[in-house]
């Protein structure tokens, strides 16, 4: 990660504050006064502020049960920020490891380790995420074949990745993903001629919501190392 990120991470100044140390040459990189803020550093250098090492502080990985009209994003005025209901430290660190629209509720995975945040978005690492789906109408007989075909979305080149779908009754699906696309959900049911009428997350890879709504948790060991 970058310098001024690092020092960052493993203290409690703001990156203005780090930046002006780095050029001040107060940050030691391997004995070595260091004044580029950009430049790459590893856990492993031996990173130095007045004498003393400096240790990033752990990464952080929680699930949260998102409401619905929460946003996750900035509060725009209108909606508040998911981002609000978390009581924790150094909220400006943490980022939203695939995100919900505005009207769509579940789980959403929220951390300040952007390799992991890659491990589940990245359609490349095939990660699976389950929504519960209610449609305006019965779902099409062919529906399971065309996703798992892949469809053609409204203003993209290509077809969305193979998606299976599982119906519960003839208006409520369960469809599981591999990537994200913008409201790649309704768009897909768009493309077939019905409609989404609510819209919920219940699992991503091998974890499942099990906190209610607008509650949260950390994640376990075991289930931060299951993305990696
Ligand atoms: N697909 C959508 O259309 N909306 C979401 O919030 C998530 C997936």
């Amino acid at each position: 990660m970058r310098l001024d990120r690092f020092v960052v991470k493993s203290t409690e100044l703001t990156q203005q504050q780090a930046i002006e140390l780095i050029h001040q040459a107060k940050i030691y990189v391997n004995n070595v006064a260091v004044v580029d803020e950009a430049i790459q550093v590893h856990e492993n250098n031996d990173i130095q502020l007045d004498g003393q090492k400096l240790v990033t502080r752990p990464f952080r990985y929680i699930l949260i049960n998102k409401p619905a009209y929460t946003l996750c994003s900035n509060a725009d005025g209108v909606y508040p920020s998911l981002f609000s209901l978390l009581d924790v430290d150094r909220l400006s660190e943490l980022h939203i490891a695939g995100r919900l629209d505005a009207d769509t509720t579940g789980l959403v995975l929220i951390t300040d380790d952007g390799r992991w945040t890659f491990s589940i978005t990245s359609p490349s690492k095939k990660c699976n995420k389950v929504y519960r789906v209610t449609l305006v109408k019965p779902i099409a007989v062919d529906a399971a074949e065309r996703f798992l075909q892949g469809i053609a979305l409204q203003g993209e080149q290509g077809l969305t990745l193979p998606a299976q779908l599982k119906v519960l009754a003839p208006q409520e699906v369960l469809l599981t993903l591999t990537e994200g696309k913008f409201h790649q959900v309704k768009r897909m049911f768009a493309a077939i001629g019905n409609k989404v009428v609510s819209l919920h997350r219940q699992s991503i890879g091998t974890v499942n919501l099990d906190v209610e709504l607008g509650d949260w948790r950390y994640l376990t060991t075991d289930e931060i190392q299951s993305f990696l």
